[in-house]
């Protein structure tokens, strides 16, 4: 039996239900089932975790925001763009939160202020329509403008791909502009009755993500991903990217049914008919999707039941036209090596500045907005946001990298070169207190992580190896732990598994090694793993290689157990 939550798509007039009204209404939050649909506009309603318990003590009602997503393609704003961002930070709690998929949050949103966020943002070219929802979400790119990549193309297929799947309902202009579709950041539907072309009525069974990489730069986690795209021309140096699918990372505890998966190459395809393959993919997830179990509605579950032979054959059989089977792919590089200065093709640089946990706002000592917003209006021509939560300021000419730096001392700010290797490699969901699913904290606790980290490596002669760790507070994996060296996953309030062995270019899964270690605990399991290392890795051999090389069963001898359960990674 289909979900509540089909019926709510499809029952809701395209994206409308009773919005309206409920905006108007003057209560202080939405009923739970426009939850749902508030999702294609950018918009979770969440309550304030911290202050949960105390107040359904007292039988009142719970500290209820919004949290506010935009989506952009591929990471890539103008300076103007930034700028609209920036200056609404303080609807919320005054600071912008960069995702992993290279868009940017508001938290802490008041529904009576939902309207003139979501409003000014289309009026400086941003949108949130489709940031969330059973849509295909933002576009990730490989984003970093380095010597050599055809960034052009990288952009335009991103940009592309993100207007052919942004659903085209009118509600979203009728709701946050007032009817107004010509001040929008995405394309404009043309009637007002529009029947969704590529979703029809119940639009897709869950969330779809898709990633464009360029060869050798997984910054995007590739793998990860509904759809990767992989630009490689073919032997005859016809452009075109080799298409993955079926990947996808989230998973449920004690429910061995659901698990991480990375993508299977599919095919080669022209770069005429990257569109049309995507669509025809996104169409079969429409139609075969598991409607039943939001758990298992992803199209990894469809790739893993059926083959990927399965899925090309239909994909094919849609389009009535055949393609080349997959090429090799180029080896991957570690997946951050755009911290710092950078040379642009057009022989100016970038700067990628580093971005704890995506969390960029003004403190006393650290004032990384102001930073941001002035290189901006004086040096740099536009803004790239990675896929790990950090910033690439593009277009700094040689004769400014000095006054850059200057600036960034003089508002607090470090650079890539100030912060240890440990703070560098890591990255974390949100969780808690935003977080309606956080079983656990993950980015409040991660500088106690990477403290913890940094000392374990100086004591053992590590300060030079770089882990790549993503810390989460739920099995969901936004921050794609299971991709990661090391993986650090919420289990409860307290507790965290432990995954290990992704590779440094997150083309291999990490493993389950030890459960539901108590945070205050993760010394006694990372000190002996990490003297084990010390002794016996290879010459260079990153930790996930190392892990891999030992496996699971070698590295647990010795490590302390933590009231296991009968849970399957
Ligand atoms: Fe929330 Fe879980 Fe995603 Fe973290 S991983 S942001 S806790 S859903």
């Amino acid at each position: 039996m289909a979900t509540p939550v089909e019926g709510i798509k499809a029952s809701s007039g395209h994206l409308r239900g009773s919005l309206v009204e409920e905006l108007a209404d003057g209560m202080s939050t939405f009923p739970l089932e426009s939850g749902h649909l508030l999702k294609f506009h950018g918009i979770y309603q969440q309550d304030d975790r911290d202050h949960r318990g105390e107040l359904a003590r007292a039988k009142r009602t719970l500290a209820y925001s919004c949290m506010v997503r935009c989506s952009v393609p591929g990471g890539l704003l103008r300076p103007s763009q930034w700028f609209e961002i920036d200056r609404l930070a303080d609807v919320g709690d005054g600071s912008l939160r960069l995702t992993s998929r290279q868009g940017v949050q508001y938290h802490f949103v008041h529904k009576g202020d939902l309207k003139e966020l979501v409003g000014s943002l289309n009026r400086g070219l941003v949108t949130t329509y489709a940031a969330c929802g059973d849509v295909v979400r933002n576009v990730m790119v490989s984003s970093a403008p380095d010597a050599g990549r055809d960034l052009g193309r990288l952009d335009s297929l991103a940009r592309a791909l993100a207007n052919r799947f942004r659903p085209q309902s009118a509600a979203y202009w009728e709701l946050w502009l007032d009817g107004e579709r010509a001040v929008s950041a995405g394309p404009i539907a043309e009637s007002d009755d529009t029947t969704e072309p590529i979703y029809g009525d119940s639009y897709l069974p869950r969330k779809f993500k898709v990633g464009i990489a360029w060869p050798g730069d997984n910054s995007i986690d590739v793998y990860s991903q509904d759809v990767g795209l992989v630009l490689v021309p073919n032997a005859d140096g016809e452009l075109g990217a080799v298409v993955l699918a079926g990947g996808g990372l989230g998973r449920t505890h004690k429910d061995a049914t659901t698990f991480p998966r990375l993508g299977d190459p599919m095919v080669w395809v022209p770069d005429r008919d990257i569109a049309d393959v995507v669509e025809a993919m996104v169409g079969v997830f429409r139609d075969e999707g598991n409607r039943d179990d939001r758990s298992h509605a992803r199209l990894k579950y469809l790739v893993e039941a059926r083959g990927i032979g399965w899925l090309r054959q239909e994909v094919e059989r849609r389009l009535g036209r055949s393609f080349d089977d997959p090429i090799a792919l180029p080896a991957w590089g570690r997946a951050r090596e755009h911290l710092g200065w950078h040379h642009q093709d057009d022989g100016r640089w970038y700067l990628g500045l580093p971005v704890p946990s995506g969390r960029l706002l003004d403190t006393k000592e650290t004032k990384r907005r102001t930073a941001v917003r002035q290189i901006l209006e004086r040096y740099a021509n536009e803004i790239r946001l990675t896929p790990h939560q950090d910033l690439l300021l593009c277009g700094i000419e040689e004769a400014d990298k000095a006054a850059v730096e200057a600036l960034l001392t003089e508002l607090g700010v470090p650079q890539a070169k100030h912060l240890s290797l440990s703070v560098l490699s890591s990255m974390a969901c949100p969780a808690l207190p935003t977080c309606g699913q956080a079983l656990g904290e993950a980015e409040r606790v991660l500088p106690e992580l990477t403290d913890l980290l940094d000392q374990l490596l100086v004591e053992r002669r590590l300060a030079d190896v770089s882990i790549e760790t993503r810390m989460t507070g739920c099995p969901n994996g936004c921050s794609r732990p299971y991709v990661a060296e090391l993986g650090i996953v919420g289990r409860t309030k307290t507790a965290y598994d432990l995954f290990v062995g992704g590779s440094p270019g997150g083309s291999r899964l990490a493993v389950l090694l030890v459960e539901s270690v108590p945070f205050s605990k993760l010394e006694d399991v990372l000190a002996p793993l990490l003297e084990r290392f010390s002794q016996s890795r290879t010459d260079g051999e990153a930790f996930g290689d190392w892990a891999d090389r030992l496996g699971v069963a070698a590295l647990a001898v010795g490590l302390p157990t933590f009231q296991r359960s009968s849970v399957a990674s």
